[in-house]
Formats: structure tokens, sequence, C-alpha cells
């Protein structure tokens, strides 16, 4: 069976961005709205000789701050359940949000491997605010800007180590 590998975080942290990059071109929606890409998007992705699912998990439905409990729940869950790799997206120029507190506390109970990926690390000076991140419970994050494509063969490189 091909291994899966789920994108997940709160609305608006650039998972679609992450899944277009990974893909080479754009098949799930940027919005620059929080929270209302609609679909999970599944796609078919060749790392070397191996084949693996990508998952955006990005888009159950609109998750606002107010409605954040059970739109995050069935969010999280649909991608994940099938996940071997998870790979958790936070914003390096928001820092930890109580949305991301949320996802992390339900990605760590999966006990599946799992990265964090500091994204919008847009310039290397960012990456000074990457240590706070250890809090979620992760490790380090990669740091990434998935809008400018740096980092993109680091997340390869890992998806092909670790699944
Ligand atoms: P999602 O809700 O997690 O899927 O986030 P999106 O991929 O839709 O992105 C949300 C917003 O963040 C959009 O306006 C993107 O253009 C922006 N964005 C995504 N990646 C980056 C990045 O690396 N740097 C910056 N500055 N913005 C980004
Ligand atoms: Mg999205």
């Amino acid at each position: 069976t091909i291994p899966v590998v789920a994108i997940c975080g709160r609305p608006n942290v650039g998972k679609s961005t992450l899944f277009n990059a990974i893909c080479g071109r754009r098949i799930s929606i940027v919005e620059p709205t929080s929270g209302v890409t609609r679909d999970r998007v599944e796609t078919l992705l060749k790392v070397k000789d191996y084949y693996y699912e990508l998952i955006d998990t990005g888009g159950i439905g609109v998750v606002d701050e107010h409605s954040l409990e059970d739109k995050i729940y069935d969010q999280i869950n649909i991608g994940i359940q099938k996940a071997d790799l998870l790979l958790f997206v936070v914003d390096i120029k928001e820092g930890i949000t109580p949305l991301d507190k949320e996802v992390a506390r339900l990605l760590l109970k999966q006990e599946k491997k799992a990265v964090l990926i500091a994204n919008k690390t847009d310039e290397s000076k960012f990456k000074m605010e990457a240590p706070k991140f250890l809090q979620l419970g992760f490790g380090e994050p990669i740091c990434i800007s998935a809008q400018q494509r740096h980092g993109i063969d680091d997340i390869m490189e890992l998806i092909e180590e670790k699944v």
C-alpha cells in the first residue's frame, strides 16, 4: 500500500500553498481569507522511486475561532486517520496561537510520526523565532517558505527518510 502523508494545521498557516509547492502545481485552493478552503485534496506524489499519497487536510467547511471545536476535530481527523506521517504546519510570523496548541494536542494523541514545519520563513532572520515552537512538543521546526518554495527539498527528503 502507498504511504500517506497528511498536511495538518490550523487555517491560514499555508497548508494549501505547501501542498501546491510540493506538487509543483496548483491543485489546492489558496485563499487569502482564513479557513475558506472547502475541499480536502489528495494527490499521488513521486519522490525519487517511491510513491506517496499527499493530503491537504485543510478544508472541511469554514472554520473560525468561534466554531472551532467540532470543525477542527473533523478537519483534522478525516485526513489523519490513515496518515503514516503528519506534517504539522505553523506560521513563524504569528507564533503559537491557541488553535496551534489545540491542533498540537490532537496530533500528539494520534501517536503517529510527525514533523513540525514553520512556514512563512520568507526571510532567514525569522529563523530566530524557531525555538519558541519547541513547547508544542514536536521538536525543532523545519523552517520553510511555501510561497517562495524555500525548504521544499528538505521536506521531500524528510518524507523519504521518515516513511
Ligand atoms: P491554509 O488555510 O493553511 O491552507 O493556508 P493557505 O495556503 O490558503 O495560505 C493562507 C495565506 O498565507 C495565503 O494568503 C497565502 O498566500 C499565505 N502564505 C502561504 N505560504 C506563505 C509563505 O511562505 N509566506 C507568506 N508570507 N505567506 C504565505
Ligand atoms: Mg487550505
